[in-house]
């Protein structure tokens, strides 16, 4: 048997996985939800006319049914020379809706919306849609507060120790930072520093 496990599963997953949680840790686990996201590539054999920005936001008051859009051909080595790529993040209302739908129509869906934009109708060579599910974990309001609680449980599974971003914030150095303090919380371990590229010490 092991003498501890952390489990570093994306936060709704947990629930399902670990049967012998006590009372309050299921009841955390029951409730951390994360959204998902759609995106569709667009890919052209060159690049369809001169984006002067890397990245542009579309703001919920705009009532697009796009969150963003990446013009990843001015990347470095995203796209063959003179070809060009974008990527464009649906909004969440839009995510929901168009989540069962065929590819097409999603696609169909984003050049409709782009043509209202400056950026206009745009002809893809090719295109590639991505469905991530589940994305990022929401911190919805309250939800500080259970997490404060959980983290001050006194009720705990034995052995068990959580990692993951939900516990943190919705990126990789949130996750990474949960997962040092799931390790330290563990008796007997001492966690690695974190050495920073200038060499600092900082965990
Ligand atoms: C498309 C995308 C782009 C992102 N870009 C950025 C970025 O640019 N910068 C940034 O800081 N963050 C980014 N993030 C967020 C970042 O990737 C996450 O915050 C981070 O990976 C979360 O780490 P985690 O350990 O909590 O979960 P994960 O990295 O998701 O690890 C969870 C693991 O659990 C496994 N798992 C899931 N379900 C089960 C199951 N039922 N049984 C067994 N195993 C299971 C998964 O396969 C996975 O390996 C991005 C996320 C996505 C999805």
């Amino acid at each position: 048997m092991a003498d501890a496990v952390v489990v570093a599963l994306p936060g709704c997953e947990v629930a399902a996985l670990c049967p012998k949680l006590t009372p309050g840790e299921r009841g955390f686990f029951e409730q951390v939800d994360y959204t998902r996201e759609i995106s569709v590539s667009l890919m052209f054999k060159r690049a369809p006319r001169p984006l002067s920005f890397d990245t542009a936001s579309f703001p919920r008051s705009a009532a697009m049914g796009l969150a963003a859009l990446d013009v990843e051909h001015r990347k470095p080595g995203f796209a063959p020379p003179g070809a060009g790529l974008l990527r464009i993040t649906l909004a969440t209302r839009a995510t929901d809706r168009l989540w069962e739908a065929p590819d097409s129509e999603i696609v169909d869906f984003v050049d409709r919306e782009l043509a209202r934009t400056p950026v206009g109708h745009l002809k893809p060579q090719d295109y590639a849609i991505s469905r991530t599910d589940p994305m990022y974990p929401i911190f919805h309001p309250g939800y500080l507060t259970s997490l404060i609680r959980f983290g001050r449980r006194i009720d705990r599974s034995p052995r068990l120790f959580f990692a993951g971003d939900y516990l943190v914030g919705p990126s990789l150095e949130s996750a990474l930072t949960s997962g040092l303090r799931a390790a330290a919380a563990i008796p007997g371990v001492r966690a690695a520093p974190v050495v920073q590229r200038g060499g600092d010490v900082v965990e």
